[in-house]
């Protein structure tokens, strides 16, 4: 048994006196949260939850070859990447050997923010250019370069008036809402980003990256429309660009069918952001990419983080892929994620405000509208029923700029039982006349 704590009404009085309003919270009344097992996480009054939205957990919660190398690892060492130590040199070789042939250099950080500004400072470096293009609705972190590119009015509402002059945004090619709905919308949506890229390079400024979630992880798991990533790589470099994938939230397995989301676009980045699920809740970023675009960054300057790559943190980069391996979870978001898209589609059949399932493995979204017809975004009903589904006993969030997709991003460990109950629940809801 834990010691008795503070009641989670105390608990959140005393978060709120030391917090930023800006540091959002789950719930209008937070439950407290006492331990985690797999895809389960149990409140201190002993309720149980399937875990919908922890994919910064991919192992699963509490997984015990994480837990084993970590502390072997504080009992044993941990410096500074400026120091020789075995770790770090083996990580870094597992995750080039994951990536496409030729990104064979890997920049360690600590989290999916910093991989984002390290990428977009090496990208500045590498084509001698400032400006980056970056899509609509797009989060890629709070830090000051990330910040830039993010672009959803949600996450930061004021992003648009405000844009630096360097960031340049494209049209979000989104298959419900967007210009182009046909078969042929990939082909048209990188025709038009080609025209804005050519528009900016007339005026003299060209960009030197371009910035994408491979699928829209943000807006819900939006797949992009096929051949959008091979007409936009192309315009981009064409005219000196580099192209950075940002697989913080939607690479390393969850896709299921492959390891990354650019993999389901057919394209090769030059430069790769990864972080979320690469430590299991450890702080772990980092930027994979090719040796020419890294050795540029020489040449501004030197590169380094305190904490990034340190033998504590690649003891348990390592630890996560060896996990990942042994209990084939890639295999598993493809079977799962399968299971559960079907179960969701079911829903879309059956309810009025179920409107479109969105994404790929075990990145789903759950679209939900008042009307077919003009797409009114379900807002407010979208939050209820994550509230319902609390007393269910699912945890699952609202996302996209409009807040109204059930973002559905659960750790690569959860078991047909759990995606089952959670498809019934979310049934039962829906049907609770919205
Ligand atoms: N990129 C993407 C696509 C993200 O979703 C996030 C976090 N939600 C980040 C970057 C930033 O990661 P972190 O919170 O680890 O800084």
């Amino acid at each position: 048994p834990l010691p008795e704590g503070r009641s989670p009404s105390e608990e959140y009085a005393a978060r709120l006196a030391v917090q930023s309003s800006a540091q959002e919270k789950y719930y209008e009344e937070p439950m407290q949260m006492e331990r985690g097992w797999r895809h389960h996480l149990v409140d201190t009054d002993g309720r149980s939850y399937v875990d919908l939205v922890n994919n910064v957990a991919g192992l699963g919660h509490s997984h015990p070859g994480v837990r084993d190398a970590a502390s072997r690892q504080l009992g044993l060492l941990n410096t500074n990447s400026r120091f020789l130590y075995r770790e770090l040199g083996e990580y870094a070789q597992r995750l080039a050997d994951l990536a496409p042939e030729g990104l064979d250099t890997v920049l360690f950080v600590n989290s999916g923010s910093e991989a984002v500004d390290l990428a977009l400072k090496l990208a500045r470096a590498a084509s001698g250019r400032p400006e980056v293009a970056a899509l609509r609705e797009a989060y890629h972190g709070w830090t000051a370069g990330a910040d830039a590119v993010t672009t959803s009015a949600y996450d930061s509402p004021h992003a648009l008036e405000s844009l630096p002059g360097w960031v340049k945004v494209l049209d979000v090619p989104h298959p419900l809402r967007g210009a182009y709905t046909g078969d042929d919308a990939g082909a048209r949506y990188a025709a038009d980003a080609a025209a804005a890229l050519a528009g900016w390079a007339d005026t003299g400024t060209p960009v030197g990256a371009f910035i994408c979630e491979s699928v829209l992880g943000n807006a819900g798991g939006v797949l992009l429309p096929e051949d959008y990533l091979a007409g936009v790589y192309e315009a981009v470099r064409a005219q000196g660009g580099l192209c950075i994938a940002d697989e913080v939230q939607v690479g390393f397995g969850r896709m299921g069918s492959h390891f990354w989301g650019f993999e389901l676009q057919g394209v090769t980045p030059d430069l790769i952001t990864i972080a979320k699920p690469m430590g299991n809740g450890f702080p772990i970023g980092a930027v994979i990419t090719r040796r020419e675009i890294a050795e540029a960054l020489g040449r501004e300057g030197m590169f380094f983080s305190s904490a990034g790559g340190s033998p504590l943190s690649c003891a348990v980069g390592q630890a996560v892929l060896d996990a990942m391996e042994a209990e084939d979870l890639q295999g598993n978001a493809q079977r799962v994620g399968e299971r559960l898209r079907a179960g969701l589609q079911g829903l879309v059949a059956k309810h009025r405000l179920a409107s479109m399932v969105h994404g790929a493995g075990l990145y789903l979204g759950l679209e939900l509208v008042r009307d077919e017809r003009t797409l009114e975004p379900a807002a407010a009903e979208t939050a209820a029923i994550c509230e319902r589904l609390r007393e269910l006993g699912v945890i699952v969030q609202p996302t996209s700029e409009r807040q109204n997709v059930l973002k559905i991003k659960p750790p690569l460990c959860l078991d047909e039982a759990s995606a089952d109950f959670a498809v019934a629940q979310i049934d039962r809801v829906l049907s609770e006349g919205w």
